[in-house]
């Protein structure tokens, strides 16, 4: 197979100009800036924020360059991952022809974005032991399939994806491949990031908002060859990623220790859990995790999430989902959260 990545993009897309923002066409150094219309003066708050940020992000960039081993061209950075999904369907999928491949159970905004953007999905479940069906998905590629998104490890079920089974997709697939690592810092498993300089298809996502502990920032990566990068950039609105959060994202990586720790901490405590939920005579199974979230079956999942809600610990039911029947998904918490936790399971039905 040959891939073309002309062939998959929008003609439109192809065609279009992008903005061209005052801070893109100087990028030199000078001391006056009469070029943006901003307020000269500065702003109301201790940090100066009258000026726009830097629209491809460099000095953060720079910064994950050296952390991911990935030069800053194949880096784009999004509005959380889920701005990055988002422009991948605009680039690729012409509303009403194309479609793309989900593998449910999985993350839910391939689905609401494909929707927003009138794009078919085509689902082929995950077997029963949560791995990709090969076969299946052979038969639901066709000639319009666009993007396939591989979430590992997947979310609601915490596994990894085997690699093996994703490197056959990347070689055989000539649309593009979504790798979603949204929790990979907390898996065995290791990142595909290597292998972008071998597949010119392959997308990784990865994001802040997990093991780095800044969900409130919203600041997702994509990691991609240099022409889908480019793609990205093209598509995105000019500031999508603010000055506060540029400017805290570097702060924040140049701290990364208490990040290990916890991610560590986490990884120790979901093993605590585990043992201690297959304890609990309602409790069927643990799913096993890569993640920071373990998908547990047991009798009657309403019920007990009923009963945790009414205690003040919210989980997430997962229980209408397919191969989820009477599953929680259970976030692990700090030690302290997770003994209350189990505490309050214990003196369930008593
Ligand atoms: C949480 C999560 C994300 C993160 O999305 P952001 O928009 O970066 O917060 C992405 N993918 C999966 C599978 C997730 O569970």
């Amino acid at each position: 197979m040959e891939f073309n990545l002309d062939n998959l993009v929008r003609e439109n897309i192809k065609r279009m100009t992008a903005y061209s923002s005052a801070r893109h066409e100087y990028s030199g150094t000078a001391s006056i800036f009469l070029d943006a219309n901003e307020n000269s003066f500065g702003s109301p708050l201790s940090e100066n924020y009258n000026r726009y940020p830097d629209p491809l992000q460099l000095k953060l960039k720079e910064k994950l360059s050296n952390i991911k081993g990935v030069p800053f061209q194949n880096i784009f950075l999004g509005n959380g991952s889920d701005e990055a999904i988002d422009l991948l369907f605009r680039i690729f999928c012409e509303p009403g022809k194309d479609n793309v491949i989900i593998f449910p159970p999985t993350y839910g905004m391939y689905e609401v974005c494909a929707e927003m953007n009138n794009v078919t999905v085509k689902k082929v479940s995950l077997t029963e032991n949560f791995q990709l069906d090969l076969s299946a998905i052979e038969k639901a590629i066709d000639a319009t399939t666009k993007l396939i998104f591989v979430c590992s490890p997947n979310n609601p079920t915490g596994n990894s994806i085997n690699r093996n089974d994703i490197e056959v997709i990347l070689n055989n697939f000539d649309g593009l491949v979504v790798i979603d690592e949204a929790y990979i810092n907390y898996a065995k498993q290791k990142t595909f990031i290597p292998e972008l300089t071998e597949y010119p298809n392959l997308v990784i996502l990865q994001t802040l908002s997990k093991a780095w502990g800044l969900a409130g920032l919203r600041l997702g990566m994509a990691f991609a060859g240099q022409p889908i990068i480019d793609y990205l950039n093209k598509v995105k609105y000019p500031y999508n990623i603010n000055t506060a959060t540029q400017n805290l994202a570097i702060e924040a990586l140049s701290n990364i220790s208490s990040i290990n720790n916890w991610t560590k901490t986490t990884v120790e405590q979901k093993e605590w859990l585990k043992e201690e939920l297959l304890e609990l005579e309602f409790v069927q199974t643990v799913y096993p995790s890569d993640a920071n979230f373990i998908l547990v079956k047991m009798t009657d999942a309403k019920k007990v999430y009923n009963y945790l809600s009414a205690k003040g610990i919210i989980v997430r039911d997962r229980s209408n989902i397919i191969l989820c029947d009477d599953c929680l998904r259970i976030t692990i918490g700090t030690p302290d959260e997770n003994k209350q936790l189990v505490e309050a399971l214990k003196l369930y039905g008593a």
